[in-house]
């Protein structure tokens, strides 16, 4: 367990991960030719169309071995329309490293994913890329890493030049000069003490790194207060130590393009991130009890492990699993509490970069590929029956964006229908439905670019022609007000004289989502009405608020209170405690007044400081708030970047629009902010 090593590489789209993650693959062996992101042939951009357009959409599981360790790479896209990608990729990798570019320094995105990995508690490496390049300036990066990201960085490199006097880098920690030759694309790592200027650097920075480690250990405290000569491999444990607590990010760099840094890097991997044993017990509840559950990363625990992604291959279901605890062989059941049901592991996979290899059993720490599931969900737990638990779900952040979607021709019907179902599986983000007013089947997502990306993936994956709309707003809509309202249901219903009264409230609670909560015990626990209708009540309130009682949108921050049921034991039914609980819910959100919601976005864009203000003057116009403006650096310009809130509903087209303006020199990130008050007749 020691010896393996799951880490996930995250960066801005452009900083290099594609090509950093085919250098890893090729010189760990396994890939024999290097593929190039640039003709489209690299190994993690397996869908089509991630080749097409050079990014990676989708992450996936990469095992490959360096230094007698078994590194597994979960990809990690880079665009923020696909943050459940990152934070489902974060949950189930140990450790991270972030690549950024040495031109650009810190982006707006890699910020995002930074914070995210954070939440996480992820440890991390840093990757100062594209060194090669004019107008890179890895001081400036380090220094961008600290004040926007707030890192406490360890150097453990310095590069020998930049630009095109890019030569090499030296290594700090044994004060030897590091240059790659060009002749066998870098596979050979030439050493040879640094000089000069060079020298002077290493051995200061050097110092640095010796107060960082003694920090985290008393014999290396000892030895530095008394002068004693430190060796590396001594400052190397204790700087583990530092960088597991969270404490500090080593920094390396280099050309992945060129070929040069990427084995520092592995090794780093390697002596720096943590292996699954490192980590502290994996985290749960039991699934019904509530009480807190634990597993230690162990073989003997009872076996757990979370279902992080779902793909379809070819029709066939493919899970992908992180096991935190326990054994499980081919042809073992598993249970899932989510669905209460179990499920047989028909056959498991290693993925390695060219081959999926197939294996018998899995344990602690493994990141496979299962076939033969067929209802476990992205962010649902297996475990043993015996000893059930239950992780925390992945919470899907809601789709803002939707578009109306329709086969090309009559025949495309039923395969629209199938295919929307496989590509909702995959995607917790993506939902589609059939509007019942009109018909029309509805797709909702993260943004433009994540629908686009879908149509693309029906046409190219499933040979499926539609038609689009244009996209939409997801709105959503809250109360004004507290209020109460009460229904009598007393009918006969199937020959079956049936009676309820409900009496409920409501009220607005910003950023509380939907909360529902009883006042009425059930029978048993001092109360009259048996919990199974008490629940049909509690599932038809909830239901009213998923489809909108007032204006037919999704309601939010709202908080539901059952105050009153009224229970006859000769007439009490679930349909009956369904029905009037749904009309009191109507009745008390027909007094509360319903407040129409907009998504507003947080945007950032990064340009070349001659556009300021122009692109100022263009998100005023659209009703934005300029939120600040900073000073980026830039190497050849200058740089800056602007925030703003802006209303989604006025970001459609922003990218063409920016492009145009800018001449193409600007970049924008944009993520979903919150929710604030429009007018009903924005609908
Ligand atoms: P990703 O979007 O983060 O996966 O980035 P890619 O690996 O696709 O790289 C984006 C572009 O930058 C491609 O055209 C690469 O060839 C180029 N690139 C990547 N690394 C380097 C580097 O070290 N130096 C230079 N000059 N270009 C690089």
């Amino acid at each position: 367990l020691a010896r393996r090593r799951n880490i996930g590489i995250i960066s801005h789209i452009d900083a290099g991960k594609t090509t950093t993650t085919e250098r890893i693959l090729f010189y760990s062996g396994l890939v024999h030719r290097m593929g190039e992101v640039d003709d489209g042939r690299a190994t993690t951009d397996w869908m089509l169309q991630e080749r097409e357009r050079g990014i990676s959409i989708t992450a996936a599981a990469v095992t490959c071995m360096w230094a007698d360790h078994e590194i597994t790479i979960i990809d990690t896209p880079g665009h923020v329309d696909f943050t459940i990608e990152v934070e489902r990729s974060l949950r189930v990798l140990d450790g991270a490293v972030a690549i950024f570019s040495a031109v650009e320094g810190v982006e707006p995105q890699s910020e995002t994913v930074w914070r995210q990995a954070d939440r996480f508690g992820v440890p991390r490496l840093a990757f100062v890329n594209k060194l090669d390049r004019l107008g890179a300036d890895f001081e400036r990066t380090v220094a961008m890493m600290r004040e926007k990201l707030g890192v406490r960085t360890l150097l453990m490199q310095w590069p020998d030049g930049d630009g095109d006097a890019y030569r090499g880098q030296v290594d700090v920690l044994t004060g030897d000069h590091l240059t790659w030759s060009e002749a066998d694309e870098g596979r050979t790592v030439e050493r040879r003490p640094a000089e000069g200027e060079l020298a002077e650097r290493a051995a200061a920075l050097r110092e640095s790194l010796i107060e960082a480690a003694a920090d985290h250990d008393e014999a290396l405290m000892e030895a530095y207060l008394e002068g004693s000569p430190i060796e590396a491999g001594a400052i190397r444990r204790a700087l583990r130590r530092v960088v597991l607590a969270g404490e500090g990010v080593p920094v390396y760099c280099g050309s992945a393009l060129r070929n040069r840094g990427v084995q520092s890097l592995l090794d780093a991997v390697v002596d720096y991130l943590p292996s699954p044993a490192d980590l502290p017990p994996a985290a749960g509840r039991h699934p019904e009890e509530e009480a807190e559950e634990t597993r230690p990363p162990t073989e003997e625990a009872p076996f757990s492990a979370l279902a992080f992604k779902v793909q379809m291959d070819g029709g066939r279901r493919v899970t992908y699993l992180r096991v935190y605890s326990g054994k499980a062989k081919v042809g073992d059941e598993v249970w899932n509490p989510a669905r209460a049901k179990g499920e047989r592991l028909a056959r498991l996979f290693r993925m390695y970069s060219h081959k999926r290899e197939r294996i018998e059993e899995v344990g602690p720490g493994d990141i496979v590929a299962a076939a033969g599931l067929k209802e476990a969900a992205t962010g649902d737990t297996l475990c043993e029956k015996a000893h059930p638990i239950r992780f925390e779900a992945i919470v899907a952040p809601h789709p803002v964006i939707s578009i109306a979607v329709e086969p090309k021709d009559a025949t495309g019907a039923k395969k629209l229908d199938e295919t929307l179902v496989k590509l909702e599986a995959e995607d917790p983000t993506f939902q589609a439905r059939r509007d019942a007013d009109t018909g029309q089947i509805v797709m909702s997502g993260m943004g433009e670019l994540h629908l686009d990306v879908l149509t693309r993936r029906m046409r190219e994956e499933y040979g499926l022609e539609v038609r689009v709309g244009r996209p939409r707003v997801v709105y959503r809509e809250t109360l004004r007000r507290e209020a109460e309202g009460e229904a009598v249901f007393d009918r006969e219903l199937g020959g079956k004289p049936q009676y309820a009264r409900i009496k409920i409230r409501v009220r607005p609670v910003p950023g509380e989502g939907v909360a529902y909560l009883s006042h009425v015990p059930p029978a048993g626990e001092g109360g009259e009405s048996p919990a199974a209708l008490l629940t049909a009540a509690e599932e038809a309130a909830l239901a009213s608020a998923g489809s909108g009682a007032l204006a037919g949108y999704e309601m939010t921050d709202v908080r539901i209170e059952l105050l009153e049921a009224e229970y006859d034991p000769d007439r009490g039914t679930e349909a009956a405690f369904g029905v009037a609980a749904g009309n009191a819910f109507a009745e008390a959100c027909r007094r509360a007044g319903g407040q129409l919601l907009e998504p507003v976005m947080s945007v950032e864009v990064t340009l070349p400081e001659e556009f300021t203000g122009a692109v100022i003057g263009d998100l005023n116009a659209r009703g934005g708030r300029v939120e600040g403006i900073e000073d980026r650096g830039g190497g050849e310009a200058s740089f800056q970047a602007v925030r703003a809130h802006v209303a989604l509903s006025k970001m459609f087209g922003y990218s063409t629009d920016l492009r145009s303006a800018t001449q193409g020199r600007a970049t924008y990130a944009m993520t979903f902010s919150h929710y604030e008050a429009c007018e009903m007749a924005g609908a």
